[in-house]
């Protein structure tokens, strides 16, 4: 497995590759990995030749108060993990390196946006449209593999691929879930003991939720309501957001459609704020 550091060196490697008429899968991450990432992998080698994996814990996507500095970093660990997960080439550029001096182009993708996590983290999509297509225009992929747990972001940067004519196709892979649902994310090392246990809440509010609109014709109003009520049943939990929109362009719907749904979720489990979402 090859390691680039800078964009340079990788554009021209991804040039090569697409000389000798390599396919190539882009998994994009900030690192810190998990099953989850992993599973990307998995489907990027399904997918294409060869598999890129970047890690960048790209700064404009943070917020001033949200969690940049803290975010962990464990480089080593995430390059082993790589390695055996058969990834072909690990990009970790330096923040100077993807926003040199006088960096003033920005990416904003403006309806799928204005909800969910885009109406709480201002600025976060503009962020990750921007790096995102930056990767891709440095990795050169035919495909790039983003997971179902960012369900907005997948949405947002099909819409942007779209708009803009990009030459990636972009693939959804499903949630990973830990045994008890919580879904994996690199911010669950925040939790400790107790709010662990409680972080599970999120999951079994959104499974049940489907059990029941499976069972009983609801509206978006009354689905939401009984998440808020399974979510917040303990004190430790407060809700962002809860949401039912269309899951093809997270525009407001009337009714419930099984299968088309999705039924997202943001919530503070003590200071951590975790994602996660359901298509009912
Ligand atoms: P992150 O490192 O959190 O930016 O995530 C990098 C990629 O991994 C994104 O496309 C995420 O949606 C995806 N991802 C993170 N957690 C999971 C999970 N539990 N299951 C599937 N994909 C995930």
């Amino acid at each position: 497995m090859k390691i680039i550091r800078t964009a340079k060196q990788m554009q021209k490697l991804a040039c090569e590759l697409k000389k000798q008429r390599k396919t190539i899968a882009l998994v994009p991450t900030m690192g810190c990995l998990h099953k989850g990432h992993l599973s990307l992998v998995t489907k990027a080698k399904k997918t294409a030749a060869k598999v890129i994996v970047s890690i960048f814990v790209n700064p404009t996507q943070f917020g001033p108060k949200e969690d940049f500095k803290k975010y962990p970093r464990q480089e080593k660990l995430d390059v082993q993990a790589l390695e055996k997960s058969g990834a072909d080439i690990v990009f970790l550029p330096k923040a100077a390196d993807i926003y040199p001096n006088n960096f003033q182009t920005w990416i904003d993708v403006t309806e799928t946006t204005k909800k969910l996590c885009g109406a709480s983290r201002p600025g976060h999509f503009r962020g990750v449209t921007t790096v995102v297509l930056k990767l891709f225009n440095i990795t050169q992929p035919d495909f790039a593999i983003f997971g179902k747990k960012d369900y907005q972001q997948l949405i947002t940067i099909k819409q942007m691929v779209r708009d803009l004519n990009v030459p990636v196709k972009i693939i959804g892979a499903k949630i990973v879930r830990e045994s008890d649902g919580l879904a994996l994310s690199s911010r669950n090392t925040y939790l400790n003991g107790e709010e662990r246990i409680i972080a599970r809440r999120l999951s079994t509010a959104l499974f049940s939720l489907k059990k029941l609109s499976q069972r009983k014709k609801l509206n978006p109003k009354a689905a939401l309501d009984y998440l808020k009520k399974e979510i917040t049943h303990d004190k430790l939990v407060k809700i962002d957001y809860v949401d039912c929109l269309d899951s093809l362009d997270l525009m407001p719907v009337s009714t419930i459609v099984q299968g088309k749904t999705l039924v997202a979720i943001a919530a503070f489990v003590g200071r951590t704020r975790l994602i996660d979402n359901i298509i009912l």
